[in-house]
């Protein structure tokens, strides 16, 4: 920890590295104290080590907290600071007594307080969830910060290839189409963050990032959602899926019953259609990849039914439903999305843009009809201008907030017993 309370019962703050002759001073004032639980702590300092303090190892606090890393350390310190220098009212280690938390800043901002965490370890879900929980039922709002150094990427320019596991999934926040993280480096005082996130996999993920260095970045400046989908991202994606449908069956399994479905179909990957295996709005709260969700929506509901097969709304939930029953389809556990609860707002998403890239028509009474055949292997030629065409088609669908928005209003009345509304 970097604060803590001096026998003078003064608040004594770690701001910066210090001097052997300053860190003996100090030593001279102890003991020093918790300021979150009162028990007594050591200053650890050395010639390798940032000074900070420390619990005596029989004695943890009774605050929750993390272990603590120079990378932690620096981290806080440096958006601590940042936050001080906006003139923002901030606490470094707030203890929070009415639910034993310790946060690793808590700001107040226009009345209302928000805790402010920088996570370099990771932590499981259930004690995310409770400490986001705790939060909350204190009044507090908590953003989570994420360690740089544990996102893993590989990038050219703003655009990145990155590795999101279970626990980086937790960061995202933001009920728009796509939500959005913050990562933090302290060795470089810059910020990343995400201004659209398309999942690929369930862990291989196209960010594209804006990247800003902290003295010219605003608090306001950085929470505040600002996204958007580049057509660079959307081709990338695409050109991803097109290696996946040349190579994918180098490593599939029949033990893998997405391939042996497929293989008892006498479909190789390469037969799958454009249009099963699209980056749409709200595809992040499934964590299945969307080219198999969207490919078993084409199994089972369009394929070999020749053009003007009717569909019924209640069959389009029934195979969705089912697929999530028996594991097929498996939904994304983010750390704060409310919508994430409704499954079927991506499935929605879907549909809609099925309908407005002409494959179904959508009717009042809420059936769909098939428009066309889904066709497996495109003609020379046919497949780029199929792509440019969606590009175009996805670029705009994104970028139309209002439509996004009501994707969420539309979709959850239509599954409920509703038209689709286009
Ligand atoms: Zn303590």
């Amino acid at each position: 920890m970097l604060t803590a309370y001096l026998p003078s019962g003064e608040l004594f703050t770690i701001r910066r590295r210090l001097s052997q002759k300053e860190i003996y001073d100090l030593r001279e004032s102890a003991p020093f104290l918790c300021p979150a639980c009162r028990q007594k702590m050591l200053l650890k300092a050395g010639p390798s080590k940032f000074p900070h303090f420390a619990h005596f190892k029989d004695r943890s606090c009774t605050f929750e907290s993390e272990p603590e890393t120079l990378y932690h350390l620096e981290g806080k310190l440096a958006l601590y600071h940042w936050l001080r220098d906006q003139g923002i009212e901030a606490v470094l280690e707030a203890g929070i007594p009415e639910i034993n938390q310790r946060a690793d800043i808590l700001i107040t901002s226009e009345g209302k307080r928000i805790a402010i965490e920088f996570q370099c370890s990771a932590i499981p879900q259930e004690v995310w969830a409770k400490r986001t929980r705790s939060y909350h039922q204190a009044g507090i709002r908590v953003l989570w910060i994420l360690g740089k150094e544990k996102l893993k990427s590989q990038y050219s320019g703003t655009l990145h290839d990155v590795s999101l596991g279970s626990f980086e999934w937790l960061f995202p926040f933001g009920s728009s189409a796509m939500p959005t993280f913050i990562a933090f480096c302290p060795k470089n005082s810059v910020f990343f963050k995400s201004t659209s996130i398309l999942p690929f996999s369930p862990r291989s993920t196209l960010v594209e990032f804006k990247i800003s260095g902290l003295r010219t970045t605003s608090f306001t400046s950085l929470i505040k959602e600002h996204l958007f989908v580049t057509s660079s991202q959307i081709r990338r994606w695409l050109y991803k899926k097109e290696k996946w449908k040349q190579f994918s069956h180098r490593y599939a399994t029949v033990q893998d019953p997405f391939f042996r479905e497929l293989y008892l179909r006498k479909l190789p990957p390469a037969s799958i259609p454009a249009e099963a295996g699209v980056p749409v709005p709200y595809m992040h709260l499934i964590e299945t990849s969307p080219l198999r969700w969207q490919s078993y929506l084409f199994l089972d509901l369009f394929y070999d039914r020749p053009a003007g097969t009717v569909i019924q709304r209640h069959k389009i939930k029934n195979v969705f439903t089912k697929r999530l029953m028996k594991g097929d389809i498996i939904l994304r556990h983010n750390g704060d999305l409310p919508e994430a609860t409704n499954p079927y707002i991506p499935l929605f998403s879907y549909l809609t843009f099925l309908v407005q890239s002409g494959c179904l028509n959508s009717q009042k009474n809420g059936e769909f009809i098939l428009r066309k055949d889904f066709i497996a292997c495109m003609p020379e030629g046919e497949e780029e201008k199929t792509r440019e065409k969606m590009v175009k088609y996805l670029e705009s669908f994104y970028s139309n907030e209002i439509i996004n928005q009501e994707l969420i209003v539309k979709g959850t009345a239509f599954f409920e017993d509703g038209s689709l509304g286009l």
